[in-house]
C-alpha cells in the first residue's frame, strides 16, 4: 500500500513502526460550538483511511484528541454565562453524537486536554530543561531558533516567516515566530498550578503531549485538515522531536479542504453549515459518499446538487442490498451463477492501495453493482450461496471500509415489516372470528405457526411470540 506523505511531498510504501500495530492521531475537534461539514470531511476520510487499514488486516490505535480548553471555548463560556467545562462537555457530547451518526467508528481513545495537563507540564519541563523553551512573566514560550529545521514539514523557512511576522512583533517574546507553551492565567479565566504559575496549556504542547501518552515517542500516522500542517503540525515536530530525540512521525497525512463557493467551509468566515443540519436532511450514507467520490486531498466543494445525487447513488446500492436480503430471507435452492468476485475485491484493493483512491473504489462498487443486477435479471432462479456472497462483498467493502451501505438499518426495516405483516394478519383473523369465520381464522393461526410465530389470544387481545 502507497500513502501521500505530506513530508516527503511523495507517495511512499506503507510500512509500520510496528506491524501488525498502526499507531493513528488525528487532530480533534474543539469544543465551543457544532462542528461543519467541513470537520466532518477531514473526520470520515480519516476513518475510512483506518478503516482500510483493519481491512488490511492492521491493528490500529486510533486516537483522536477532545480540545477542550481554549481561547474560543472561554470566550463563548462568557457569552453564555457558563463555565467552560459546560460549554465543552456540551459540545463534547454533541460532537460523539454527530460522529455516531455519521458512522465514523469511535476511536479507541478520545484524551481531553484538560486530563492531560500533568503530561503537558512534564513535556514543557523536559523542553526547558533542555533549553527549547524560556519563562517570561507566567509565559512559556518555544525558542524555534532552537530546533534545527524548523519548517521541514510545511517548507517554510525561518527568514520568510520572519519577514511575515514582522509586524507583529510582541514585546513579550524573544522572536516573533516563537509559539506559546503555557498561557498565565487571566482574572476569572480557568487555570492549572504549574512551576511557571497558574496557567493554562497552549494548543500545540496538547496534540504533542497526548500523542505520546497514547501511542508513544514515535508513531507511524498523524492526520489533520491542510490548514493544520503550518504552524500546528510544524509546532509539534518542534515539540515532540527536541523533547523526545526521535522522529514523531513516520506518515503525515492530510485532508483537502471543504470549500463553499471555492472558499475554505470555516467557522471565522461563516460560510458553514454545521454536520448536524446536514444530517437532517441527507442520510450518513449519501455524505460519505458525496466526500468519498473526491480524493481525499484534493479540494471539494460543497454542493446539494451532489449530496443528492450521492442520496440516488446509495439508493441504487440500497436497491441491491434489499434484493439480496428478500432473496436470502426464502433461503433458495437455484443454480450459482459463474460471477467472479475475487475479481472485484483484487480491482478495490488495486485503487486503495494507491494511496486511498476512494474515487476509484466508489467506481468498483457501482460496475460491481451493475454487472450484479444484470446477473439477476438474466436468471431466474440463484441460490443462497450467490446472494451470501453477494451480501459480503457489499458488507466488506461498501459497508465496512467507505461506510455508503448499512445493512443492519435495512435488516432492521425488515423486522420491521415482518412485525407489521403480523399485526395486519391478527386483525383480520379478529375480523374473521367475528364474522363467525372460523375455518380462514384457524387457517391463519396454524400458518403463522409453521413460520413459528406464535398467537396467544386472551381476554385482552391477541399478542404472539416467536418460537425460539
Ligand atoms: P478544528 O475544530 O477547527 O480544530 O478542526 C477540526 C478538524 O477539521 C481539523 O483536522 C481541521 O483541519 C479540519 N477542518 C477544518 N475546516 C475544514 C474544511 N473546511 N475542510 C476540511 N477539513 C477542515
Ligand atoms: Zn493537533
Amino acid at each position: 500500500m502507497r500513502i501521500y506523505n505530506t513530508f516527503s511531498k511523495t507517495k511512499e510504501e506503507f510500512v509500520p513502526i510496528n506491524p501488525p500495530y498502526v499507531t493513528f492521531y488525528v487532530c480533534g475537534p474543539t469544543v465551543y460550538d457544532y462542528f461543519h461539514i467541513g470537520n466532518a470531511r477531514s473526520f470520515v476520510m480519516a476513518d475510512i483511511i483506518r478503516r482500510y487499514l483493519e481491512y488490511k488486516g492492521y491493528n490500529v490505535n486510533f486516537v483522536m484528541n477532545i480540545t477542550d480548553i481554549d481561547d474560543k471555548i472561554i470566550n463563548k463560556s462568557k457569552e453564555h454565562k457558563k463555565s467552560t467545562e459546560e460549554i465543552a462537555k456540551f459540545f463534547t457530547e454533541a460532537f460523539f453524537e454527530d460522529i455516531q451518526k455519521l458512522r465514523i467508528k469511535p476511536a479507541i481513545s478520545n484524551p481531553r486536554a484538560t486530563e492531560s495537563i500533568e503530561d503537558i507540564i512534564e513535556m514543557i519541563k523536559v523542553l526547558e530543561q533542555k533549553g527549547y523553551a524560556y519563562c517570561i512573566d507566567g509565559n512559556v514560550f518555544y525558542d524555534i531558533t532552537r530546533f534545527k529545521n524548523y519548517g521541514k514539514l510545511s517548507g517554510k523557512n525561518i527568514e520568510e516567516l520572519e519577514a511575515g511576522a514582522r509586524v507583529e512583533v510582541n514585546e513579550t517574546k524573544k522572536n516573533p515566530l516563537d509559539f506559546v507553551l503555557w498561557k498565565k492565567a487571566k482574572e476569572g479565566e480557568p487555570s492549572w498550578d504549574s512551576p511557571w504559575g497558574k496557567g493554562r496549556p497552549g494548543w500545540h504542547i496538547e496534540c504533542s503531549a497526548m500523542s505520546c501518552k497514547y501511542l508513544g515517542k514515535s508513531i507511524d500516522i498523524h492526520a489533520g485538515g491542510n490548514d493544520l500542517i503550518f504552524p500546528h503540525h510544524e509546532n509539534e515536530i518542534a515539540q515532540s522531536e527536541a523533547a523526545n530525540e526521535q522522529k514523531f512521525v513516520k506518515y503525515w497525512i492530510h485532508f483537502g479542504f471543504l470549500n463553499f463557493q471555492n472558499e475554505k467551509m470555516s467557522k471565522s468566515l461563516g460560510n458553514f453549515f454545521t454536520a448536524r443540519d446536514v444530517l437532517n436532511k441527507y442520510s450518513p450514507e449519501a455524505i460519505r459518499l458525496f466526500f468519498t467520490q473526491t480524493h481525499y486531498r484534493s479540494p471539494l466543494n460543497f454542493s446539494e446538487e451532489l449530496l443528492s445525487a450521492s442520496e440516488k447513488g446509495v439508493q441504487k446500492i440500497i436497491n441491491l442490498a434489499d434484493k439480496v436480503e428478500s432473496e436470502l430471507q426464502k433461503n433458495n435452492n437455484g443454480i450459482e451463477p459463474n460471477f467472479d468476485f475475487q475479481f472485484y475485491y483484487n480491482e478495490f484493493e488495486k485503487v486503495m492501495d494507491d494511496d486511498i483512491n476512494t474515487p476509484q473504489a466508489v467506481a468498483v462498487i457501482f460496475d460491481f453493482v451493475k454487472n450484479i443486477n444484470k446477473v439477476i435479471s438474466e436468471n431466474e432462479n440463484l441460490n443462497s450461496t450467490f446472494y451470501k456472497k453477494v451480501k459480503k462483498f457489499l458488507i466488506d467493502t461498501a459497508e465496512n471500509v467507505l461506510g455508503i451501505v448499512h445493512f443492519d438499518s435495512l435488516l432492521k426495516k425488515y423486522e420491521s415489516i415482518d412485525d407489521k405483516l403480523i399485526e395486519l394478519l391478527i386483525n383480520i383473523r379478529l375480523a374473521l372470528k367475528k364474522e363467525k369465520n372460523f375455518t380462514l381464522a384457524d387457517y391463519i393461526r396454524d400458518e403463522l405457526n409453521k413460520l413459528g410465530i406464535i398467537l396467544q389470544d386472551s381476554r385482552e387481545g391477541t399478542t404472539y411470540k416467536r418460537k425460539k
